[in-house]
């Protein structure tokens, strides 16, 4: 092997492993172990293109819009979950949250695209620019074809018997990935490709929050959380209407100060999203504070009146116990919701999430392996 060949092996895998941490760092209540996870990307992905490699052997695929959902798609969709369910011997340990399935999967999407990238990087002329266009079409597109069927396993494996769940999701798995291959098979529908890209990894992060909303490993947002970072900072309180200076408290990617004069947690712009972002995964929150800015300059956002939000000054200033029950409360609403919108929320039911489902089920036993 020569060295234009290890190098271009080398960026693949570098590539993966950068995807890889991207995509950890969404996993923000309980990280997975990144040898495991990287583990899992080596030894799902071999098994996910041997797999696929076996199924291939045995039909011949024509490169239009038909055979790219039910050969392509079918395949390598089945074979990653097949990869899924070899590697799960593995991590079942630390298996214990919905969004774990979908971390997981995704560590085998990369895998497969990583492999796969090596060999087009081989077979074609310009080995590193097809490298490069790949590692952001192909891998992205292989991450949001399949967290469906993560999701779809975990609630089989945990919750309850999801057969059906399983199989829908590797339908819709199938036909998000036959959706991306048909359209570049052919020419005059190449122009579709960008629009079916952006709405695959738009559900696809739609996925992602909807299995953060339903983590038990969310915490509970209250006083002792929250740790001195060693400053202090001057901050609006939109309770009290001044300034007071006080130290910085840290929670996460959440900082806030209690108000000097009313003791309240106050927390700016920046904060409110982290807030919201941590404790609301499910809520789109530019468009929620947008729909209160068009109410008044100081709105209340729960029924008690004790979350006061400054829609000019964009604070948010709340006694912490009201904010965190608050939080706790809205958190089972947007999962409510979100399982009744059209097309996210069908999907979702369809794979087998259930609105009030949340912690795993204790006596459970599965069955299948
Ligand atoms: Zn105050």
């Amino acid at each position: 092997m020569n060295l234009q060949s290890i190098t271009i092996i080398f960026l693949a895998i570098l590539i993966g492993i950068a995807y890889l941490l991207r995509v950890r760092s969404y996993d923000m209540y309980e990280k997975e172990p990144f040898f495991k996870l990287l583990l899992v990307m080596a030894t799902g992905g071999i098994i996910a293109i041997i797999t696929s490699t076996v199924f291939y052997s045995f039909t011949p695929v024509k490169y239009n819009f038909l055979d790219a959902i039910i050969k392509v798609g079918i395949i390598e969709e089945l074979s990653k979950f097949i990869a899924l369910l070899i590697v799960y011997s593995f991590i079942k340990k630390d298996f214990n949250e919905i969004v774990d399935g979908l971390i997981y999967i995704t560590a085998i999407s990369l895998g497969f695209a990583v492999i796969e990238n090596i060999f087009y990087a081989f077979s074609y002329e310009n080995h590193y620019l097809i490298l490069f266009q790949r590692s952001i079409s192909a891998v992205i597109g292989h991450i949001s074809f399949s967290g469906y069927m993560g999701i779809a396993f975990y609630i089989h494996k945990r919750i309850r018997k999801n057969y059906s769940g399983i199989l829908i999701s590797i339908l819709i798995a199938a036909i998000a990935h036959g959706f991306y291959d048909g359209v570049l098979f052919h020419k005059e529908l190449n122009f579709l490709f960008i629009f079916i890209f952006i709405l695959l990894i738009i559900l696809q992060f739609r996925v992602l929050k909807a299995a953060l909303g339903f983590s038990e490993f969310r915490e509970k947002i209250v006083a002792g959380l929250f740790t001195e970072t060693g400053e202090t900072h001057v901050q609006y309180c939109a309770s009290c209407h001044k300034d007071f200076k006080n130290k910085t408290l840290k929670f996460h990617r959440i900082e806030t100060s209690v108000c000097s004069e009313c003791g309240e947690y106050a927390f700016n712009e920046k904060n409110v999203k982290h807030l919201f972002a941590y404790s609301r995964p499910i809520l789109r929150i530019k468009s929620f504070i947008r729909r209160l800015r068009k109410k008044d300059i100081i709105v209340y956002m729960d029924d008690k009146k004790t979350i006061a939000y400054d829609t000019r000054k964009k604070i948010l200033s709340s006694d912490i116990d009201s904010l965190g029950e608050w939080l706790e409360q809205t958190n089972t609403t947007d999962r409510e919701n979100l399982l009744n919108k059209p097309v996210i929320g069908l999907i979702l039911k369809s794979i087998g999430l259930r609105a009030t489902e949340l912690k795993p089920d204790t006596t459970f036993k599965p069955t299948i392996t």
